[in-house]
C-alpha cells in the first residue's frame, strides 16, 4: 500500500499535534538565532587564512569546545559530520578500514575475513547497513538477539566475544521502542576483557554506541559509559538537520570514509558547515542544561497517555518495549487487528502526527526489524505505531490526542 496525501485533507499546521519527535525535532529559537549570522554576515571558509576564515574557524573551535565540555572530553575527541548516519558509518567502517590498512592510505577493498564485530538485531539502519556491507566483504558479524522487551543479555555478548573481535557497536536507546541498553555495564565488561587481552597480546575491542535518541534524556559522557566512539545528531535535539557528530576517544585510530582536504583532523573532509556546527553546539548545550526538567515533563506525559489509552481500550492495545528500561518520550503501541498505515493516515487527517517507527521506502511502510526482533509477527508489527513526545508538548495536546486515538474507529468510517 502507498500513501497518497491529498492537499485538501491536510489540516493547517497550527492545530496539528506533532507526536513524532523521535523522527525529528523543530530547531529551537535560540539555536536558530545562534546560527543565523553564519549564513550571510559571517560566511567565511574555515580553511582560509584571512580574517573571514579566522572568524569561521573560531566558531568551529568554540562549538567543538562547548560539546567537549558537555561530554567531559578533550576538544580533539569531537568531530563534526554530515549526519548521525555518517557518524555511524565512520565509526564502524573507519575502525575496520584502519585495522586492514594501518596507514589508512591504501583502502584496496582488502580481505576482511577473520575479523569479528558484535552488534544487536535492533540497531538503526545507519549502523546495520555498513555492517551488512562488511559482512558481504568477509567480516564475521554477530547480531545479538534481544528479549521481548528489546534488551540484550550481557552474558550473550560475553559469550560471543572471540580472539578476532575488533568492535562492539550497540545502540544506547532504541529509536522505535525506546528500550535503553546497559551500555555502562557493557563498557565495564569490555574494559575488564581488554585488560586481559592486552596481557596476552590480543588487540583491543573498541566499543561504539549510537546515542542519537539518548542525548536529550540520558547521561552520555563517554568516560562514564566507557565507550570509545559515540554518535550524535543535530536534528533529534532541537538543532538543525544535516549535521552529526562523533566522539572518538584519544588513541582510537580510524580511517576516513570521506577523503579530501583533510578537515576535522583528517577524518572528515569537506568545507565545514559553520552555521550547523554552531547550531549543533547550542542544541547540545541546551539539552544538557534542561535534561532533568525535560525528562520529568515528557515522562509524565508519556505515562499519562499510556495509562489513559490502556484503560480505555482495555485488552486491545499493548505496549511494545520495556516497562523498566525505556526512554521517557517514546511509546510504541500495538492496536490489535488494526493496520498501522490506516491508523497513521487517519490520525494525520485530523491533525495528529505519529509514525510507525520503521523505515519508509517509497512511502510504503516496511515491517519493522525491531518489532520482529522482540518477537512480534510481521502482522503484529504492522499493527504498531510510535508516539514520541517532545519538550514542548503540552498536557492539552496529550489529552486531545488521547481522546482522538481512543475513539479511532470514528476516523475509519
Ligand atoms: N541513529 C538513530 C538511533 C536514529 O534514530 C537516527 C535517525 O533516525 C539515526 C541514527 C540517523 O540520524 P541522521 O538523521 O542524523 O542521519
Amino acid at each position: 500500500m502507498r500513501f497518497i496525501y491529498e492537499k485538501s485533507i491536510m489540516t493547517e499546521n497550527n492545530n496539528k499535534i506533532y507526536l513524532d519527535y523521535a523522527a525529528t525535532t523543530p530547531v529551537d529559537r535560540e539555536v536558530m538565532k545562534a546560527m543565523l549570522p553564519y549564513f550571510s554576515d559571517k560566511f567565511g571558509n574555515a580553511s582560509s587564512i584571512h580574517s573571514f576564515g579566522q572568524e569561521a574557524i573560531t566558531a568551529v573551535d568554540q562549538a567543538r569546545e562547548k560539546i567537549a565540555r558537555y561530554f567531559d572530553c578533550d576538544f580533539t575527541e569531537i568531530i563534526f559530520t554530515g549526519s548521525a548516519t555518517e557518524s555511524n558509518n565512520l565509526a564502524i567502517m573507519g575502525i575496520v578500514k584502519k585495522i586492514f590498512h594501518p596507514t589508512g592510505d591504501h583502502p584496496k577493498g582488502g580481505n576482511f575475513q577473520k575479523k569479528h564485530i558484535i552488534t544487536t538485531a535492533i540497531e538503526h539502519e545507519s549502523a546495520l547497513e555498513p555492517l551488512r556491507e562488511l559482512g558481504k566483504a568477509g567480516c564475521e558479524i554477530t547480531y545479538l538477539p534481544v528479549d521481548k522487551e528489546g534488551l540484550l543479555k550481557i552474558s550473550d555478548l560475553e559469550k560471543s566475544i572471540k580472539d578476532t573481535t575488533i568492535l562492539v557497536s550497540i545502540i544506547y536507546a532504541n529509536n522505535e521502542i525506546g528500550t535503553i541498553q546497559p551500555i555502562k555495564e557493557i563498557g565495564k565488561l569490555l574494559e575488564k576483557i581488554n585488560k586481559k587481552r592486552k596481557e596476552i597480546g590480543l588487540s583491543k575491542i573498541y566499543f561504539h554506541t549510537d546515542a542519537v535518541q539518548a542525548l536529550n534524556y540520558l547521561e552520555c559522557r563517554p568516560d562514564w559509559l566507557k565507550v570509545d566512539l559515540l554518535t550524535f545528531s543535530g536534528h533529534k535535539i532541537y538543532g538543525p538537520k544535516g549535521i552529526g557528530g562523533l566522539y572518538i576517544r584519544k588513541g582510537t585510530s580510524l580511517s576516513p570514509i570521506v577523503s579530501g582536504g583533510g578537515q576535522e583532523f583528517g577524518l572528515r573532509s569537506g568545507t565545514e558547515n559553520i552555521a550547523s556546527i554552531v547550531g549543533l553546539a547550542k542544541a547540545v548545550e541546551s539539552a544538557s542544561t534542561n535534561k532533568e526538567k525535560n525528562y520529568k515533563k515528557v515522562l509524565d506525559l508519556r505515562n499519562q497517555m499510556l495509562t489513559d489509552i490502556i484503560k480505555y481500550r482495555k485488552g486491545t492495545v499493548k505496549l511494545n518495549g520495556s516497562p523498566k528500561s525505556y526512554l521517557p518520550n517514546i511509546l510504541n503501541l500495538r492496536f490489535l487487528g488494526l493496520s498501522n498505515e490506516t491508523l497513521i493516515v487517519a490520525l494525520d487527517q485530523v491533525g495528529v502526527a505519529v509514525s510507525a517507527g520503521s523505515a519508509c521506502s517509497g512511502r510504503a511502510l516496511s515491517v519493522s526489524h525491531v518489532l520482529t526482533a522482540i518477537g512480534l509477527t510481521p502482522k503484529q508489527a504492522k499493527e504498531s505505531i510510535r508516539i514520541s513526545i517532545g519538550k514542548n508538548t503540552t498536557k492539552q495536546e496529550i489529552k486531545k490526542a488521547v481522546r482522538i486515538i481512543n475513539k479511532y474507529e470514528k476516523l475509519l468510517v
